[in-house]
């Protein structure tokens, strides 16, 4: 049984301060997260390896949307990311409010800067292509934002493969104001470039004592969006199996336990896809991932996304019981790094506690709870311990077919 008062809190927010800047993938900022990370394992004897991997990114150098008719005004606007540039010089025509898109008010888009509300979808997309628009904006943000909130934030096109038309994103504010001021005409430029850049995973093995040759991975992505300093995602998640691998340091578990801090989940799961590709030939000896992504507010309620049969959810919900902390399971795919490894055909899930602010600026530490991080690292630490110690893993080695049809799915976006 897993000593649960050697579980800290405390000690998971102090070493969580230590993330308290925007560590977006490919930066130098996500780089010195990684040592960080690095030099916390060293400083409880944990050796640990950094696996580098490079990865595509668009990168928008230059987004603009000007009303020119019947007043002229530049408004602030986010790129869409993935569709490509306009013209050198942007796309200039009438301005269209096209409301959601439906068929009678899209009869009038064609030709026109399209202004349509969220949420802009490969069908939203491939709508507005077929009813010739020259470009799009999509509105954001609500009418009560202030100060920082106003600015639109730069989102992904997904699920397209053809690109004819660009778009862009816009406050609420802005939308009202230029309806209500009859903008009829407008520019609008976007510029953008794929990159290549690099992203490491931070990789630390406690070896098992008597099953060493079966891995239990405990994972966690440590890189941030561009928008917000990432605490509650997923700094927290870093924190929690870092609190775990400490208390695994002292208590070895029988099977062995891979801890990972992936790079680059927020830039489409590249760390973890590195990483089952880095360790494909040891993959058949992976018996469960364990991740944590979304985690360390106050307020909120567990649940695991579990990628298995429902015979593990029964076996994770009767942890549960045992520990007395409070978790729901559901049975599916999960956004997130445990995706990566069910797809590879190993057991997996996600550990999720709900929580605010979510990819905004209004993601910081200054929301994370100790009360919250102790409890999250207790539960998952107990369920660790538990499969760790086990004699025999509690359900089968496999993925539902559907749930690899889902999967599949997912991974061909
Ligand atoms: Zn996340």
């Amino acid at each position: 049984m897993m000593n649960l008062n050697e579980i800290s809190g405390q000690r998971q927010l102090t070493f969580m301060e230590k993330f308290d800047y925007i560590r977006e993938a490919g930066t130098e900022a996500e780089e010195k997260a990684a040592q960080t990370i690095q030099r916390e394992l060293e400083s409880f004897g944990v050796d640990s390896h950094l696996e580098e991997f490079v990865f595509d990114t668009w990168k928008i150098t230059e987004a603009e949307f000007t009303v020119t008719q019947p007043y002229e005004k530049t408004y602030r606007v986010a790129g869409y990311m993935r569709c490509g540039n306009t013209p050198e010089d942007g796309v200039e025509a009438p301005f269209f409010y096209a409301e959601n898109g439906d068929p009678i008010s899209l009869s009038k888009a064609a030709g026109k800067i399209v202004m349509v509300n969220f949420p802009m979808d490969a069908e939203m997309y491939e709508n507005l292509v077929k009813a010739g628009a020259a470009a799009f904006l999509t509105i954001t943000g609500t009418p009560i934002d202030m100060g920082e909130d106003l600015n639109p934030v730069e989102r992904n096109l997904r699920g397209v493969a053809d690109t004819p038309i660009q778009g862009g994103i816009i406050h609420h504010a802005d939308a009202i104001e230029m309806v209500t001021n009859g903008a009829c005409r407008a520019r609008f430029k976007l510029k953008q470039e794929l990159k290549t850049v690099k992203s490491h995973n931070v990789v630390a093995r406690i070896e098992g004592s008597d099953k060493a040759q079966e891995i239990l991975t405990l994972t966690a992505h440590y890189d941030s969006v561009p928008a917000g300093k990432g605490a509650y995602d997923n700094m927290a998640g870093g924190a929690i199996i870092m609190e775990i691998c400490r208390y695994f340091r002292v208590h070895t578990p029988r099977r062995s336990v891979e801890f990972v801090w992936f790079g680059a989940e927020e830039k489409g799961l590249k760390g973890s896809q590195a990483y089952v590709g880095a360790h494909e030939d040891e993959l058949k000896n992976h018996q469960f991932n364990m991740n944590v992504d979304l985690a360390g507010q106050l307020v909120g309620g567990t649940v695991l996304g579990v990628a298995a049969v429902p015979q593990a959810c029964t076996a994770l919900e009767n942890m549960g019981w045992e520990v007395g902390l409070g978790l729901r399971t559901i049975n599916g795919i999960w956004g997130s790094d445990s995706n990566t490894f069910a797809w590879k055909g190993v057991p997996a899930m996600t550990l999720n506690r709900d929580g605010f602010g979510m990819h905004t600026h209004y993601d910081t530490i200054e929301l994370i709870s100790p009360w919250s991080l102790q409890r999250s690292a207790q539960l998952l630490g107990y369920i660790a311990d538990s499969l760790g110690n086990a004699e025999e893993i509690p359900f089968p080695r496999t993925i539902p077919e559907e749930l690899m049809e889902k999967l599949e799915q997912y991974f061909a976006q």
